[in-house]
Formats: structure tokens, C-alpha cells, sequence
């Protein structure tokens, strides 16, 4: 379960939310088959780690950039993400592609960077509406995908794929479950096919439009492990509530 905060919260912020939710966890502990990760700004991932560890909550950099240290103003390397304390990174988020011009190529670059530092890749793939309407989703999700796949020496043990319909993201309009469950699998047998025996183990989230109301209906779906949620998990006690409604699928499993 992927919290992602975009750019909100300030610093103080970012740590009044993770006392919260360690003190929410603490009092309650999650299901035992679900794994919590919250993306706050490069600004709060150190104090955000250093609250969060004890609790078993991990942390993910909403992006990052190549390479590890250098002449490079304003970017920040997955070297540098890891020791301050995040484990997880974002690569290949929609808004990136779209409002950062980042390429197939850039995400596949910095999913190995990710992987370079330690860091396990979120990996987000995903068709726009005018995509969806042209019948060429399967197209989108295989291209994105063999662009990271393909570029990898050898298959990623923990990665994470997020399937992000860009039309679910922020709209309020969610993915119909049983489609996004019909994604997963495709994503799921890509992975495979890749890297065979490895599509077991690749988790895959589901991120668009995400609520209290709908996770439970989300969660339910075979092929989905988990959820990125932007938006409603701005709020503590939301997130905690979609968390648990996960935890309960996983262990019906
Ligand atoms: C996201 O940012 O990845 C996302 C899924 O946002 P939202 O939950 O707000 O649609």
C-alpha cells in the first residue's frame, strides 16, 4: 500500500501524519501480509524514515534521478535517496512522463539506478483516455513495460509495477475492478514472459482514484496485490482504513 503525497505537506506536516499513523499502527497492527510505504517530498524522507522504521512502515522517493553523485544541479540519485532512509522509488509516474517529458528510455534508465542504489522501483505504467478510446491500452502497457524489461541484465526480485490508467488518476473515476484485475494479469504474464518464473513474485498495484469507499472492491480482485493511492491518502485514517480493507483480501488468499 503506497501512500503518494505529490507535492503536498510541508516538512511538519510529513512527520504530524507519520505520528499519527505510528501511533494508529501501534494501537492496531496491520495484517501481517501488508507492506506500507508512504512518498512524501525529498524534503521529509529523512525525518519521515527516522519516525516510520520502528513501526515497519517503509518510505519511497517519488522519483529520482541517474547516476550517483556529481555536477548535476537540482537532481537527487538514488544514492543519495537510500541514505536518507527511503527504500522504494517512484519511476515512471504518469505526471513525470507527461510534465517532465520523461522518456520509456528515462524510466528505464531510472529503474536500474533505483535498483543500483538499493532501492526497490515502483514502476508505473499506464494508457490515457485517448489511448483507452483508441483501443490501444494492451499496446501502451506491453510498450512501457519490454522498455523497462528489456534494459534490465536480469530479472528485478522485488520490483513493484503500478497499473495507473491515466484517466483514473485524480479524475475521481476509478477503473472498473475486473479491469483492472484484467491489466494486472496482462502485466503479470509480461513480466513472465520476460523473465520466466518471475511473474509469481512481482507485485502489482492498482493507482487511480482510490478510496475508502472503493478499496475493499479493488482489493478483491486475484491479480491485485495493492494499491498507489494519491489523494485519499492525504488523510492518516483513511490510508490506515485502506490498508486494513487490503490486509483482509491478502489473507484470504
Ligand atoms: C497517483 O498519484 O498515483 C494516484 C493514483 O492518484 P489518485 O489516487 O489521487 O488518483
Amino acid at each position: 500500500m503506497v501512500a503518494n503525497w505529490k507535492m503536498h505537506k510541508t516538512v511538519a506536516q510529513s512527520t504530524a501524519y507519520v505520528r499519527e499513523l505510528c501511533r494508529l499502527v501501534e494501537q492496531e497492527p496491520l495484517p501481517e501480509r501488508v507492506e506500507m510505504v508512504v512518498a512524501p517530498t525529498y524534503l521529509a524522507i529523512a525525518p519521515v524514515a527516522a519516525r516510520v522504521r520502528v513501526v515497519g512502515v517503509g518510505v519511497a522517493a517519488q522519483s529520482l534521478d541517474p547516476g550517483r553523485e556529481g555536477a548535476l544541479t537540482g537532481a537527487v540519485s538514488g544514492y543519495l535517496l537510500f541514505a536518507a532512509g527511503a527504500r522504494y522509488a517512484i519511476v515512471g509516474h504518469s505526471e513525470r512522463r507527461q510534465q517532465f517529458q520523461e522518456t520509456d528510455l528515462m524510466v528505464a534508465e531510472r529503474v536500474g539506478a533505483a535498483l543500483d542504489a538499493g532501492l526497490t522501483p515502483i514502476l508505473c505504467v499506464g494508457e490515457s483516455a485517448l489511448n483507452r478510446e483508441r483501443g490501444e491500452t494492451e499496446a501502451v502497457l506491453h510498450r512501457e513495460l519490454d522498455a523497462v524489461l528489456g534494459d534490465l541484465p536480469r530479472p528485478a526480485p522485488h520490483l513493484v509495477v503500478a497499473y495507473e490508467p491515466i484517466w483514473a488518476i485524480g479524475t475521481g473515476v476509478a477503473a472498473d475492478p475486473a479491469e483492472a484485475n484484467r491489466m494486472a494479469a496482462l502485466i503479470r504474464r509480461r513480466v513472465d514472459e520476460a523473465w520466466p518464473g518471475a511473474g509469481e513474485s512481482v507485485r502489482i498495484l492498482y493507482g487511480g482514484s482510490v478510496t475508502v469507499a472503493n478499496a475493499a472492491a479493488v482489493f478483491s480482485e486475484s491479480e491485485v496485490d495493492g494499491a498507489l493511492i494519491g489523494s485519499a491518502s492525504l488523510q492518516v485514517q483513511d490510508f490506515v482504513t485502506m490498508a486494513r480493507a487490503g490486509g483482509i483480501h491478502q489473507e484470504e488468499r
